[in-house]
């Protein structure tokens, strides 16, 4: 018997050119066989959200959101009305929309809106009358029809959205990779492939740096457990599933490792240890649109103590301006920023029931002679702010002494 529903999302690099186009509006067709119904939905070709951001910045410095979001948007546009193309031509009736005509409705955020709800009036009536249907991902509209985007990654956002309002069995995300691996295989050869995780792990493992899936994805998905599927677009084999709880749980401490190196770290000298100081730096900082990660503060001997913190890379420059200008209210002493960090970090959900999970990282680290220069836990990772030409050896011997690699 055939299932009900599927939602499919492909990301850019598997409709980098016509003839993967074509391979993947074949696929697509296969899935027909199986499903009663089939919803694709689009990244932009390749790296064209790229090029399309360039050539904004190439205009002004500082772009409007709006239009931002009107050039932004035309990628999927592209790459929608493509595919169901080649899959008419194939012989099989199809039809692709955008964000705004399934009826995506966002809040005003623009280059970052948040989906509110979903009609899919138009996806159930296309499925009525027998046709595949094609959605450009990463978009969505306001109440008063101005087009949005959903922040970068986002498509993979508009497929998990869609297959909780379709009520489909399963969401499957097609990428240039054959899953989830413990650590990113570009990297490190050895890294193995995994079966199953947890979505908090999965969750963890993005907002760390892996960067197969967007995660705010996840945390929706996790929210309607909602059950995913990452696997390659060039092969047939199963890929990673991302499930509620996976089987065995406890065994494993730590599932995967991942590393960022798009973070600097940024310290103020000489803060004084009163009450209050913190609030007010910190509200500088986040007034300056800044997100801060990772932040230290040490004990104070002489009533002056030091602060670091890290922040995106990209952001550096705002979150410089904000941290002088508030070191000079308070009286603090100097300001500098370290851009040669990493963070490198462990997680599994193992570790709530695990001991020793914090000290062997910190001795294997330590083994290959590589310094902590901060350190943040949560309940199912460890990271660690460390040097960033330390960043490929301090992943491999991570990898080994929690014996990741292959069996
Ligand atoms: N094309 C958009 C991006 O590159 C959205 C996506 O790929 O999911 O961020
Ligand atoms: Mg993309």
């Amino acid at each position: 018997m055939k299932k009900e529903i599927i939602v499919k999302k492909f990301g850019g690099s598997s409709l980098a050119n016509i003839a993967r186009i074509k391979a993947i509006a074949k696929r697509i067709l296969e899935s027909k066989t199986k499903y009663n119904d089939v919803v694709v939905v689009v990244s932009a070709l390749g790296d064209t959200t790229d090029e399309l951001e360039a050539m904004a910045f190439n205009i002004s410095k500082n772009p409007p959101d709006r239009e931002m979001d009107m050039l932004m948007s035309t990628g999927e546009q592209i790459s929608c009305a493509l595919l169901a193309m080649a899959i008419k031509a194939l012989g099989h009736d199809a039809i692709s929309f955008t964000g705004a005509q399934v009826g995506i409705k966002t809040d005003k955020s623009h280059t970052k809106a948040r989906i509110e709800t979903i009609d899919a009036n138009c996806i159930r009536q296309a499925f009525k009358n027998g046709l595949i249907v094609i959605v450009a991902g990463f978009q969505g509209a306001t109440h008063s029809n101005e087009i949005t985007t959903l922040g970068r990654g986002g498509s993979d956002l508009t497929a998990v959205a869609l297959a909780i309002t379709l009520k489909a069995e399963v969401c499957e995300i097609y990428t240039d990779v054959n899953g989830i691996y413990t650590t990113d295989p570009r990297l490190l050869k050895d890294a193995r492939k995994i079966k199953t995780i947890s979505f908090d792990e999965m969750l963890e493992m993005a907002s760390l740096g892996a960067q197969v899936m967007q995660a705010r994805s996840i945390e929706v998905a996790k929210r309607f457990n909602l059950p995913i599927h990452v696997r390659s677009s060039f092969s047939k084999e199963e890929g990673t599933m991302i499930v509620k709880n996976t089987t065995k749980l406890e065994e494993i401490a730590v599932r995967g490792i991942t590393s960022n190196k798009s973070e600097a770290k940024i310290t103020i000298c000489a803060v004084p240890d009163q009450p209050g100081i913190a609030a007010q730096i910190f509200n500088e900082i986040s007034k300056a649109g800044v997100n801060v990660d990772i932040i230290v503060q040490n004990i104070s001997h002489t009533r002056h103590t030091d602060i670091s913190f890290t922040v995106p890379m990209k952001d550096l420059t705002k979150a410089i301006k904000a941290a002088n200008k508030i070191a000079k209210k308070i009286n603090a002493g100097s300001v500098s920023q370290d851009k040669d960090v990493a963070r490198i970090s462990i997680v599994g959900s193992g570790m709530r029931s695990h001991q020793g999970i914090a000290a062997k990282m910190f001795q294997t680290l330590a083994k290959n002679k590589i310094n902590i220069d901060m350190i943040a836990t949560s309940e199912i990772s460890i990271s660690c702010i460390i040097e960033q030409n330390t960043t490929d050896k301090a992943v491999k011997a991570l990898h080994k002494a929690f014996e990741l690699q292959k069996k």
